[in-house]
Formats: structure tokens, C-alpha cells, sequence
């Protein structure tokens, strides 16, 4: 049998090996995509460190997976080996359930499919997927360009277009790492009012170079002030995973305003007041599923918005994952596989 290389995790919290497998063969309904490139994403922790539920080992982590289909199981009518792919965390869903057929995809009941979770994402040579899980990757974007925009991406600009924004408006980008950098870019394009916010002054001139603006130093000013000041923000867009940023940020909500949330944090305390005067609101969103990516690659081909790469080989893994992880990666790692 033919084998290939795989960054497997055994154990909650064990270490990443790079292990010989077999090519798997892709089962009813999916495909066997060959990796080109794969993004290291801050969810990957919850598939190292077995944080996220139904998480079973051993597990190959990856969700910003881009690749070529290189066989195709019975079945599937989608797609064609030799056809260019991304995957993403969403790794498919029934079509059935009552929230499928409510168009609310992401929400499946019935099927909880999530790459590099419930089955073995893209640290690897070869990664199997269910087909609808799979987006069309357009001409004009390399594997490595495409990659982080099948999650960072996605998140951004799915959150974005479904914020209630108009163009003009003032969106407000909160941090400036892996997402931020992408939503700021996002947010322009998208003729929204920038206005991005982090800490440092050092992160100005970038913050405008990817359009902002504006740029807020949380360590110099006081956002909710310097949003007021503009009026108020339609959207503010929480890309950071810290509680008091967001909190020292919310105020800057104007009229109707929402604190859209894409980072995690435990626990946020709200100003109801305030909310319930200017009748604001606290949102989540999910990233999205295959179409949403398919529209955020064909949309950053055509308004010219790419992610800041670090790109290694899929060999140092270990050392793109702790750059991650410390938050190091400007501003985001790319594992290749030279397939
Ligand atoms: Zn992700
Ligand atoms: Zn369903």
C-alpha cells in the first residue's frame, strides 16, 4: 500500500509525531484530497490538547486545508479529480434535519462533522472529506494565499457581510493578529468606515496599510470614547480572545450597534444599560460552511485581499504551532507539503 506522511496528535496534550500511514480511500459521498498547504489555527489546540467534545485520538489536526482532488468516492456528483479544494472547520452536514432544510447548515443536528476533529484534517499528505464539504478554489490564488482564508478568512468576512453594516458605516475591527489583520482588510473592501483598535502604537501603520482609517492604541486611548466620537460603530468586530478588551471596546457601540464575537472567552460581562438604551446587541457567529468559504476566496481574488503568511514545511510543524500559540506569527503559519 502506498503511505504518506501525517502530523498526528495520540493523546489529549501529547506531542505532534510525524508518522507513516496508509493513503486512505475515500468512502461514499467523499473525496480524497491531496494537501498542497494547510493553515495552523488557534482552534487546532482544541484537537492537541482534547478540548472540544467527540475529539478522538489518534487525530490529524487541520482546517484550512487547500488541495486538488485526487479521488473521488461512489456517489459524488460534485466533483472532479484534478479540481482545486479547500476544507474548512465545517466538515459537512445531512441536508435533511429541520435546521439543513432552514438553510442553517452550519447548524446541522443530526451530523456533527468538523475537520481535523471528527476526522483527520490537513497536517498531512492526503486528507479524506465529506464532498459537500468541500469549496471551489478560483484561479488566481495559490495554495498558500488560499489557505488561512478557509478559516481566518472566512470567519472575517461571513461575519462581515452578515453584520447588518452598510457601506459607509463605521465597523470597528478589534485586534489586529491572524483574523484582525484579514477582517481590516475585509471591512474596506467592503466600503465599511474602518476603524481598527489594538494595543501599541507600533500596529498603526500597518492597521492603515490594510485600509483602516483609523487607528485606536488601547494603551493611549480609550475606544469606546474614540468610537463615540465618530459617532458610534454599527459593527464592532471582536477578533481578540481577551474579556476586557471587548469590554472596553462595547461602549463605542452607537445606535442600534452590535458586538459581533469570533474569538472565545469564557465569560463577558455586558453594560444592559447601555444595550438596552441605544437597543444594541451581543452576537456570535459561526464561520460558515463550503459555499461561505467559496465566496470569501472568490471575493479576496477579486478585491485583492490576501493574509500575511509565515510558510514552512509540514516537517516543522512543531515549531509554526508554538509561534502560533504565542501569538509570534505574523500573522499566520502555513504548513506545506510540496505535493
Ligand atoms: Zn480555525
Ligand atoms: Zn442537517
Amino acid at each position: 500500500m502506498p503511505k504518506m506522511r501525517a502530523v498526528q496528535v495520540s493523546r489529549p496534550g501529547g506531542p505532534f509525531e510525524i508518522v507513516e500511514r496508509e493513503i486512505p480511500e475515500p468512502g461514499p459521498g467523499s473525496i480524497r484530497v491531496k494537501v498542497e498547504a494547510c493553515g495552523i489555527c488557534h482552534s487546532d489546540s482544541l484537537t492537541k490538547e482534547g478540548n472540544y467534545p467527540g475529539v478522538t485520538f489518534p487525530r490529524v489536526p487541520g482546517h484550512e486545508v487547500i488541495g486538488v482532488v485526487h479521488s473521488v468516492g461512489p456517489g459524488v456528483a460534485a466533483w472532479k479529480t484534478g479540481e482545486r479544494v479547500g476544507l474548512g472547520w465545517n466538515g459537512g452536514y445531512c441536508g435533511y434535519c429541520e435546521s439543513c432544510r432552514q438553510g442553517d447548515f452550519f447548524a446541522c443536528r443530526t451530523a456533527t462533522y468538523v475537520t481535523g476533529i471528527t476526522s483527520d484534517g490537513g497536517y498531512a499528505d492526503y486528507a479524506i472529506a465529506r464532498a459537500e464539504a468541500a469549496a471551489r478554489v478560483p484561479e488566481g490564488l495559490s495554495a498558500v494565499d488560499a489557505a488561512p482564508l478557509m478559516c481566518a478568512g472566512l470567519t472575517t468576512y461571513n461575519c462581515l457581510r452578515n453584520s447588518g453594516a452598510r457601506p459607509g458605516q463605521v465597523v470597528a475591527v478589534l485586534g489586529l493578529g491572524g483574523l484582525g489583520h484579514l477582517a481590516v482588510q475585509f471591512a474596506a473592501k467592503m466600503g465599511f468606515k474602518t476603524i481598527a483598535i489594538a494595543r501599541g502604537q507600533d500596529k498603526s501603520s500597518l492597521a492603515l496599510t490594510l485600509g483602516a482609517s483609523q487607528y485606536i492604541d488601547t494603551r493611549a486611548q480609550n475606544p469606546a470614547e474614540e468610537l463615540q466620537k465618530l459617532g458610534g460603530a454599527k459593527v464592532i468586530l471582536a477578533t481578540v480572545t481577551a474579556a476586557d478588551a471587548m469590554e472596553a471596546a462595547i461602549g463605542g457601540l452607537g445606535v442600534n450597534g452590535t458586538l459581533m464575537i469570533i474569538g472565545a472567552v469564557g465569560s463577558l460581562t455586558v453594560p444592559s444599560l447601555l444595550l438596552l438604551r441605544g437597543r444594541q446587541s451581543v452576537k456570535g457567529w459561526y464561520s460558515g460552511t463550503s459555499i461561505d468559504s467559496q465566496d470569501t476566496l472568490e471575493f479576496s481574488v477579486q478585491s485583492g485581499v490576501r493574509s500575511m503568511n509565515e510558510v514552512l514545511p509540514l516537517e516543522k510543524v512543531n515549531e509554526g504551532y508554538d509561534r502560533m500559540m504565542k501569538g509570534a506569527a505574523r500573522f499566520r503559519v502555513v504548513l506545506t507539503t510540496g505535493n
